[in-house]
């Protein structure tokens, strides 16, 4: 079969592994038994491919072609085929199914890897546990057991309950470190989720760097009074006051001085919540990224200073509570050439960039040398039923990332 139909085949078929068709886009959460049938379809295409398969003790999926020199520390490549609610059919899967068309296509050109060459489906990329990565954390030795246990999903099941209900065992964390001294390099095949190769008209990203998040929950209380018979100067408005941070924040984020800082307040709790009740509590969930850790680290020390202002102002309490801390990730100098030399050599345009987005490669970034693909996502549109890259641009990913593993495996 040629490359393009049994890539928009594999990915098509894997659409189908749904919780949720009626919503219009996919469902596919981590442990669920409709992951767990994606992963298997995955392992037998793995198998196809000549892969020695294995599922360790968080529910990573591995194939492994080994390579001349089996001794030798490996090349890494995978991304994830959870989704998060009601997404897109390419976020994570283009990186695994692309890094099986990948051992293809070397198959195909009779290349003979010198290290082996290891394939991965990471699992739980999305935050269905309130963290994301949470099978690359795990490999990465980032995740303690009691952690299994603090980790809950929307419905409150643990992760160490999702573990075994998904047949696996939560005791046996440890046996999914991988040792950093094995790995080569690592290098991710994704879709960009943004519109910066699009606007560009280039259809490959060489990634030099992985942006994190800090992520904290601002709480702010003041008085639930009648909204009718409290006048305005004996208010303790908590909503006006984190509406304040908020406006801060976005000042505070466009006068970062390295210009690639991005902050946003995806939630807001409202308590009471009644149209004839001045506000008393408010959370303000605010992430925080950057690829430049100390502009990052500048606007969020701004941001708490401005709130304790801003709440000793208005006669507020605030609270600063810790989400998550990831450290960015500079990509590794030999990774991003492999990746640039495997484009040039296909002819295909190119530019270096940034991700904003956090992916696995980030979280093993802290262990081993990694770089990351890119392809063009329509509109920047990901997460969403509408999320879409070109054929074509699929398979010119596929073939980068052959490239790639080919120059780095030798
Ligand atoms: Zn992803």
């Amino acid at each position: 079969m040629s490359t393009a139909n049994r890539l928009h085949d594999a990915i098509a078929e894997l659409a189908g592994f749904n919780d949720d068709p009626a919503a219009g886009g996919i469902t596919r959460e981590v442990y669920t038994p409709t992951y767990r049938a994606a992963l298997d379809r995955v392992a037998v295409w793995m198998r196809e491919a000549g892969l020695d398969v294995r599922l360790d003790a968080v529910g990573n999926l591995f194939g492994r072609w080994a390579g001349t020199d089996p001794g030798a520390p490996l090349v890494l490549t995978g991304s994830h085929v959870d989704t998060t609610l009601n997404a897109g059919r390419y976020d994570g899967v283009l990186g695994v199914l692309g890094a099986i068309e990948a051992v293809h296509m070397l198959r195909s050109d009779g290349v003979s890897p010198r290290r082996s060459l290891e394939l991965v489906a990471w699992a739980g990329e999305e935050p269905r546990f309130g963290t994301g990565c949470v099978g690359s954390r795990a490999a990465a030795g980032h995740l303690e057991r009691a952690d299994l246990d603090r980790l809950c999903d929307r419905d409150g099941i643990s992760m160490a309950g999702a573990l075994r209900g998904a047949g696996l065992d939560p005791d046996r964390l440890a046996d999914a470190r991988i040792d950093p001294a094995t790995v080569h390099a690592l290098v991710e095949l994704h879709i960009e989720q943004g519109a910066v190769l699009e606007s560009g008209g280039q259809s490959i990203g060489v990634v030099t760097a992985i942006a994190a998040p800090h992520d904290l929950r601002l709480t702010l209380r003041g008085a639930a009074t009648h909204a009718g018979a409290t006048p305005m100067h004996l208010r303790r408005d908590a909503l006006a006051g984190a509406a304040e941070a908020m406006i801060e924040l976005e000042r505070l984020v466009r006068a970062s001085p390295s210009g690639t800082t991005v902050g946003t307040v995806g939630v807001v709790r409202v308590r009471p919540g009644a149209i004839n009740v001045v506000p008393g509590e408010v959370e303000l969930d605010v992430d925080i990224r950057d690829s430049d850790l100390a502009a990052r680290a500048g606007v969020v020390k701004a941001l708490l200073t401005a709130a304790k202002e801003l709440a000793a102002r208005r006669g507020l309490e605030l609270e600063a509570t810790p989400i998550v801390e990831d450290a960015p990730v500079t990509c590794e100098p030999r990774v991003v050439e492999a990746v640039e030399a495997a484009a040039l050599a296909l002819d295909l345009p190119c530019r270096r960039m940034a991700s904003g987005a956090y992916h696995d490669a980030m979280v093993m970034g802290s262990r081993v040398p990694i770089g990351m693909i890119f392809v063009p996502s329509a509109g920047g549109i990901s997460h969403h039923p509408d999320e879409h890259t070109e054929p074509e641009n699929l398979e010119r990913g596929a073939h980068v990332l052959a490239g790639t593993l080919a120059r780095l495996a030798e």
